[in-house]
């Protein structure tokens, strides 16, 4: 940032700074052990981190794209499969499907939550699939293949309406794994049940990403999967260790995919401080919507339904005009993102899918709208008052 003054987008100095000699001591126990793969605190961090999520198991692997791929494996997911996912995500979802040897399908996001719409997924199940009764398998028309799991990614720390696309998965007998990357911590009304969920503990599996800028971020890469499964969680800890359960004899293929000891033992540090970060988070959701209301609403702030409390990994506002936006903005010192500015079903790498302009028109028409403005558990209230005002200053000037 090269304004002294500037607004970040995300601050990672400040909370290292504060936790540093808790981390130090970390460090110095790893060294004085040698315990740098697997130990206790990998297991430690594991049980606080699943119960956190009201999940029964956890088991921390080397990334979030380590933990989908992982889980899509260990539920026995594979070629000649299809897996749902939106088209408004971090191409991690994607790559997890594939690399699993099965075929992704994009459904459309809804345009208020940004996240997978059940009623697109209801109707890609009615008319582009087939039930068969005797097998229980929902076939996709198109590739004649089995869609063996849909992934609702909690996007931008809201999770997506579990209830219906549960509902669907038991009926069309596929499973649930949830892209939870963003939403550590997140909660849903389940009306089905009429209690509060956290995101983790409500599909077969879920992933985890302690990505340094995610809300609970390692000192480098990190990630981790949460389930209720007892098998499935077997099945991952043998994946993430070369497919063995004692060593060297294995029982099938699997990766180098564990979670270090070392980053095990920051996140176990940080995740006493996630609920205190996550209430920071919220409060700033709700300062930047009252600001902005008394500002006028010069641009709408994210819906919150009352059936969520999101954690607000980021906050996104929309605007015409973008990328001029964005520069005038970044002009007068505040630094701003876009989650995520090209769809995926428009990437070169996923060409061969076929797709053109106009297939999924909420996700495109979002994603040229979005930016992200600066949201992190430190932001204050002089440096939120500022953001709002340089925003309504651009959007009054371009108005006139
Ligand atoms: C960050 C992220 C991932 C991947 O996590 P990594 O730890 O970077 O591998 C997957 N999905 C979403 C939605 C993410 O935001």
């Amino acid at each position: 940032m090269s304004n002294q003054n500037g607004i970040p987008f995300l601050d990672l100095v400040t909370p290292h700074a504060e936790l540093k000699n808790e981390l130090v001591e970390i460090f110095k126990t790893a060294l004085d052990t040698a315990g740098f793969i697997g130990g206790p605190m990998v297991q430690n961090f594991e049980n606080d981190f699943a119960k956190y999520c009201d999940a029964d198991h956890c088991v921390g692997v080397g990334s979030g794209t380590d933990a989908l791929r992982f889980a899509l494996i260990a539920a026995g997911i594979g070629s000649g499969d299809v897996v749902v996912t939106v088209p408004n995500t971090f191409i991690a979802t994607t790559e997890a499907i594939s690399q699993c040897g099965a075929r992704p399908v994009f459904v459309d996001i809804d345009e208020a939550t940004y996240n997978l719409d059940p009623k697109k997924l209801q109707a890609y199940i009615e008319t582009a699939c087939d039930f068969d009764q005797a097998t229980k398998t929902l076939i996709d028309r198109k590739s004649k293949s089995r869609v063996a799991a849909v992934i609702p990614v909690h996007l931008y720390g809201q999770m997506a309406d579990m209830d219906p696309i549960l509902a669907l998965a038991e009926k069309y007998n596929f499973i649930v794994i949830e892209d939870a990357c963003q939403a550590h911590g997140a909660e849903y009304f389940s009306k089905k049940e009429n209690r509060w969920r956290k995101a983790g503990s409500m599909g077969k599996a879920a992933a985890f990403s302690f990505y340094p800028g995610k809300n609970l971020g390692a000192c480098g890469e990190a990630g981790a999967v949460t389930t209720n499964d007892a098998n499935l969680a077997q099945q991952m800890r043998m994946l993430r260790d070369h497919g063995q359960a004692q060593k060297y004899y294995h029982d099938v293929e699997g990766y180098n995919g564990r979670l270090d000891s070392i980053q095990a033992g920051i996140l176990g540090v940080k995740l006493k401080h996630l609920p205190d970060w996550t209430a920071k988070r919220q409060a700033a959701a709700a300062r930047y919507r009252e600001l902005f209301a008394k500002a006028g609403n010069p641009v709408n702030t994210p819906y919150q339904p009352e059936w969520t409390k999101p954690v607000y990994h980021l906050f996104v506002v929309r605007v015409a005009n973008r990328e001029d936006f964005m520069k005038q903005l970044g002009a007068v010192g505040v630094a701003t993102g876009i989650h995520y500015p090209i769809p995926l079903h428009l990437q070169k790498a996923y060409a061969a899918m076929g797709h053109k302009k106009g297939d999924f028109p909420i996700t495109e028409k979002v994603s040229v709208e979005i930016v992200s403005l600066p949201m992190f558990p430190q932001l204050r209230e002089d440096q939120q008052a500022k953001v709002v005002e340089e925003v309504t200053n651009i959007l009054s000037a371009v108005r006139v």
